[in-house]
């Protein structure tokens, strides 16, 4: 008897780095329960959203397109819900999208191979009538990461590793502690041999990712810093380049730039959320610093042996937030340059403490807040891109475009560079780079052979 052919699965991600990420080893383990990924919602039997829940907008996205997809719930196709919506919103999910069958939240992935074969042993649901619901919700006192077997890697040329998950950070606007529950701390032996596999694999580029990486503490008898591990994860043979993200300014210690200077593998880039520009607003936001403190992290960072690009996130419009604390971040882009940030306007957000401050702060002035943000910032790109016409820079080609001989990467200090070479084929390599032009957001530049 020919085999049954394999079950099928559509996913679609919303949000940050750590939810693609999260999404690669889900991608894995469903392989490995003999799960097929298709490319479309039609061809597939499952159909999952792996969703962000930081701002409102991306949790609107996922209801849009449930609804939008309902209709298909009477071919026998199941949805599920994952990641942080699927955490904070629980079982209410069922009650928005009864179509759902799974609700599984970021901290029970591993529990995902049991969920798979619960949810297959419930029948297809006739139209209309109420689908098998099966949850993983309750794991967020886990001590334990999602560590996987088989993690099916989406970007060839840069390879992601958790090395801290959760947060206990708690800052009063944001869902992550409430989402993703506790830090947790993988341990440092079973981080480097994840390194040594990707080099394996022909990765020469890694990101170590964690919302807080810079927490790190390592739970083996090792007790690897942070710096310590950066350190070791470049002394990986094969490994090339070492990324981290995202840095906690009150974690932000001189040993990681010390580990910076010392080895040219960690790349000369950091980024380094500050929120807000005014110590009134840090403080009701709960971060753990003040303007002046966030200020000395940036000087360490520029007085090292070697420059060292600084991005950023910034929140405008939070509660309370008054122009001149508004003008306070202004004049913070000004002093710090930054390299690049993301902002974003203040989002109110379920269960965390900002939710009932007063004074909120209309949508329309937010916008008006957000667009002087970004226009300043424009500038200030413009400006410091223009400076580096006539460097060169060694770029990972990571991009190919459709313009006959023209190329994209980035530099170490994560700068995107656009360039011109008659070479054949070059992603994947390491090659030298002229810059001949700039705007705010990219370098334009010229194979330097
Ligand atoms: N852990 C990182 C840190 O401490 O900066 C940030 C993680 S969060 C996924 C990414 C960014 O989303 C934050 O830096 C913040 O700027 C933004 N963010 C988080 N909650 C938000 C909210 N309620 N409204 C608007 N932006 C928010
Ligand atoms: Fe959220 Fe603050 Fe934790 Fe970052 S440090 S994930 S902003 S609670």
């Amino acid at each position: 008897m020919p085999a049954d052919p394999p079950k099928t699965f559509y996913l679609e991600t919303f949000g940050c780095q750590m939810n693609v990420h999260d999404s690669e080893k889900v991608v894995g383990t469903l392989v490995q329960e003999g799960y097929r990924q298709v490319e479309t919602v039609e061809q597939a039997d499952l159909i999952l959203y792996n969703t962000c829940s930081i701002r409102d907008k991306a949790e609107q996205k996922v209801f849009h397109r449930l609804a939008d997809f309902k209709k298909l719930q009477a071919q026998g196709k199941k949805f599920g819900v994952l990641g942080c919506v699927a955490q904070q919103e629980g079982e209410k999910i069922f009650e928005r999208a009864p179509h759902v069958s799974l609700v599984c939240g970021s901290a029970s992935y591993r529990n995902l191979p049991s969920m798979l074969v619960q949810l297959e042993a419930g029948k297809s649901p006739a139209a209309g009538a109420t689908p098998v619901r099966i949850t993983g919700l309750d794991d967020r006192q886990t001590d334990e990461c999602f560590e996987t077997e088989f993690t099916a890697r989406t970007n060839p040329h840069r390879g992601y590793i958790t090395i801290i998950e959760g947060c206990d950070k708690f800052c009063a606007y944001c869902v992550v502690p409430f989402t993703r529950g506790p830090e947790r701390s993988r341990a440092s032996d079973a981080i480097l041999r994840e390194v040594r596999q990707l080099a394996e694999l022909g990765y020469s580029e890694v990101q170590l990712l964690g919302q807080t990486v810079n927490s790190y503490a390592d739970p083996t008898a090792r007790r690897m810093r942070f710096s310590e591990l950066l350190l070791a994860v470049a002394e990986v043979r094969g490994i090339r380049r070492v990324r981290f993200t995202t840095s906690h300014p009150s974690d932000f210690t001189p040993d990681i730039v010390e580990a910076i200077e010392r080895e040219p593998k960690i790349c000369d880039h950091v980024h380094l959320p500050v929120q807000s520009g005014s110590t009134r607003v840090l403080r009701a936001m709960q971060r753990t610093y003040s303007r002046e403190e966030y200020l000395e992290k940036i000087a360490m960072m520029r007085e090292a042996n070697r420059p060292i690009g600084i991005t950023t996130d910034v929140i405008v419009g939070f509660p309370g937030e008054t122009e001149p604390e508004f003008e306070e971040t202004l004049g913070l882009l000004e002093e710090v340059q930054y390299d690049s940030l993301f902002s974003f306007k203040y989002s109110p957000r379920p269960n965390t403490p900002s939710l009932s401050m007063s004074d909120s702060i209309s949508e329309e002035e937010k916008s008006r807040r957000l667009a002087i943000l970004q226009d300043t910032q424009r500038e200030i790109q413009a400006a410091k891109n223009a400076r580096l016409v006539g460097e060169q820079f060694e770029v990972l080609v990571s991009g190919k475009s459709r313009r006959e001989n023209q190329w994209n990467g980035y530099t170490t200090s994560h700068r995107m560079i656009n360039f011109a070479s008659q070479e054949r084929e070059l992603l994947g390599t390491y090659v030298q780079v002229r810059v001949t032009g700039a705007g705010p957001n990219s370098l334009v530049g010229e194979h330097a052979v």
